[in-house]
């Protein structure tokens, strides 16, 4: 008759994995155990907190890295004469055209009233 401890044998309590990070021999208990497959992390649980840790700080800083870029062209910083001009003309006539919008737009809250 098999002993009744042979499924604890299979996956011996003493098992260990090598981090690949700091290369060190941990116990299984040192790595996080994806829920899914059951294998653990390649790295431990210490590694992957500086890793993730890491990975935030640079998420953070591409983030403000973006909203700190302008998302048009610095009309004064452009060198040919001509295309500053064309986009000068173009901001002024979007400008121009919003402000005719909001102005109708009022005139015609105000007719409502
Ligand atoms: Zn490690």
């Amino acid at each position: 008759m098999k002993p009744l401890n042979s499924l604890s044998t299979r996956l011996p309590a003493s098992a260990a994995s090598i981090c690949a990070n700091c290369k060190r021999e941990l116990s299984l208990d040192s790595f996080y155990v994806n829920k899914t497959t059951f294998c653990p992390d390649k790295y431990c649980k210490e590694c992957r907190k500086s890793i993730s840790r890491r990975q935030y700080c640079n998420d953070k800083r591409s983030l403000s890295a973006l909203s700190e870029r302008p998302s048009y062209p610095v009309i004064t910083q452009i060198e040919d004469r001509e295309t500053r001009m064309q986009l000068i003309l173009h901001a002024l006539q979007v400008v121009r055209s919003l402000l005719e919008r909001k102005k109708r737009r009022m005139l015609e809250e105000e007719s409502l009233l």
